[in-house]
């Protein structure tokens, strides 16, 4: 941090840092270690648009990681496979959606990973280029058809 008082640079010292706003943003107090004056700064998490999964009924539900997390393993509970890579097809599946700078994914289209997800779970790389080619031509073709123009980060 630049001193807001001797506008050196980087000779800031955190004193206290504690959540504020319900947890969503946290305050630090620094000390210049310059000139030794005290400021406040503010840490708080960038405000991205959330991916919305729209069910069956075409309600909106947030994207919920844990959930499709808890899906693939249920879908997998007959093989031993590791967690970490349960983790990484989510984080493929969530990684790609996100790329596409869409909103909305149908609810559909995830029980589809799912199932995909435990049917090819030997080979875990194919499926992943496969899939994820797939969402991503899915999502812009949902776009497309409700009007949506490019990608929205
Ligand atoms: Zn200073």
């Amino acid at each position: 941090m630049r001193c807001p008082y001797c506008h050196v640079d980087g000779k800031d010292r955190v004193i206290d840092s504690r959540p504020v706003e319900d947890g969503h943003a946290i305050r630090r107090r620094r000390v210049c270690e310059n000139c030794s004056r005290r400021y406040t700064t503010y840490e708080r998490i960038e405000e991205t648009v959330r991916l919305q999964v729209v069910k069956k009924d075409g309600t909106r539900v947030p994207f919920d990681r844990n959930k499709l997390l808890a899906g693939v393993q249920k879908a997998c509970y007959k093989r031993p496979v590791p967690g970490e890579k349960v983790a990484k097809i989510v984080d493929a599946v969530e990684e790609e959606i996100s790329r596409t700078g869409q909103r909305e994914v149908e609810s559909r289209l995830i029980g589809e990973i799912v199932i995909g997800a435990s049917a090819y779970l030997g080979t875990l790389l194919v499926f992943f280029s496969k899939r994820v080619a797939g969402i991503k031509g899915f999502v812009q073709q949902t776009a497309r058809l409700r009007g949506v123009s490019g990608a929205r980060a």
